[in-house]
């Protein structure tokens, strides 16, 4: 029998990258009946609504959807349709596999990380209140009566939740996902020395939780800061990494900087039931309708959607199209060239096309 799977093409480059990717899987042979439905810019225009309740309907229906980048204003504006299509359906476990590929340019060769960052909750919970509304003023005398420290009235003040639940339940998932993969090493990266009750909180679950598994998952600690620089210096000393939502979304883009850059970052947001899987990057604007960005994170997304169905060798088979046309470097988009202006860089499509070459 099939698999059923809600595809969202999402903003910008979106609809280009989703078609090549859903291309690519069933040119696996894997068969999939695509339902899709819109969400973003494009449903603001027809239904006036950033995302409409048949998405979430056709995700919860389905459990697994593919979806595109969808914009974020920054500063102002609407709130993420990322963020939210991930808290309605508390897709909790945001995993972020990081992989050097021959023939993607990079500072480094060999890197195999996983970032597993916490989705749910930490300051991007959306719980903000804007600077000189009656209700944040409210908000800091509360506070400052509270904590006995002062804060400026011209202050906006965002929310950092970190519950005991949300902590246990990624860090139990990262210590899973390392037995499943047969990872050596969990890696629990916050800023524990000064946020205590939150970031604190997190890390005193994550040796807790790691107690568990002793003996089979090696477990260390990094703050955030010296993570970063240390990422930079020695990737090769890190496997798994479990983050709180912000740090986890930052180091993300760091990592996928290690290995050549978002175009070749994949990514999958992982509830109990259901999985939504997107690449790193966003909506690309500068690059809409050009049939020029690169495929790559998007169609790994889709290897990743398909070990998730249990289509390993599907999986494998695409992954290994991917390898070989990147290794050759010949029908490979522009960022994948020597120089950004090779004449010789094909589009977003002919890529696709040479991928699914690879699987006949
Ligand atoms: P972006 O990832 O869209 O692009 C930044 C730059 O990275 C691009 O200009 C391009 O040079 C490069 N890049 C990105 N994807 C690439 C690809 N597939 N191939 C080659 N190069 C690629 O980041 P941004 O410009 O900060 O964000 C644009 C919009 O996307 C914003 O509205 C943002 O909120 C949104 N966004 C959405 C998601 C998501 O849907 N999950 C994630 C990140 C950003």
């Amino acid at each position: 029998m099939g698999h059923k799977v809600t595809l969202i093409s999402g903003d910008g480059i979106g609809p280009e990258v989703t078609q090549a990717a859903r291309r690519c899987i069933d040119a696996t042979g894997v068969k999939i009946e695509w339902e899709e439905v819109i969400a973003g810019q494009l449903a603001l225009e027809k239904f006036g609504d950033l995302l409409p309740e048949s998405v979430l309907e056709s995700i919860w229906k389905n459990k697994v959807a593919l979806k595109g980048p969808m914009v974020t204003p920054i500063g102002t504006g609407f709130r993420s349709v990322n963020v939210a299509i991930r808290q309605a359906l508390d897709l909790y476990a945001c995993v972020r596999p990081l992989k050097s590929y021959t023939g993607v340019r990079s500072h480094y060769k060999d890197i195999d990380l996983v970032i597993i960052r916490e989705n749910s909750e930490d300051l991007y919970a959306g719980i903000e209140f804007e600077e000189g509304k009656p209700e944040t003023k409210m908000l800091i005398s509360e506070i400052e009566k509270y904590s006995k420290k002062s804060i400026r009235q011209d202050s906006g003040i965002s929310i950092k939740p970190i519950s005991k639940f949300a902590s246990e339940r990624i860090v139990r998932f990262a210590f899973q996902y390392a037995l499943k993969y047969n990872r050596k090493k969990v890696t629990c990266v916050q800023k524990a020395n000064i946020m205590k009750f939150t970031d604190g909180l997190f890390l005193k679950i994550a040796r807790e939780v790691a107690k568990e598994y002793e003996g089979r998952v090696a477990f260390d600690e990094a703050l955030v800061d010296n993570m970063s620089m240390q990422l930079v210096q020695k990737p090769h000393n890190y496997d798994c990494l479990v983050l709180p939502n912000l740090y986890g979304d930052i180091l993300s883009d760091l990592c996928a900087g290690l290995v050549g850059g978002l175009g070749v970052a994949p990514g999958a947001n992982i509830g109990d039931e259901l999985a939504v899987f997107e690449a790193v990057h966003g909506s690309a604007p500068k690059y809409t309708g050009q049939n020029k960005i690169n495929p790559t994170a998007m169609i790994l997304s889709g290897v990743l959607m398909l070990r998730y169905l249990k289509e390993s060798k599907a999986a494998d088979d695409l992954e290994n199209a991917v390898k070989e046309v990147l290794a050759e470097g010949v029908s490979v988009t522009y960022d994948l060239k020597p120089h950004r202006d090779d004449p010789s860089a094909v589009g977003t499509r002919e890529m696709a096309d040479a991928i699914i070459k690879k699987l006949r």
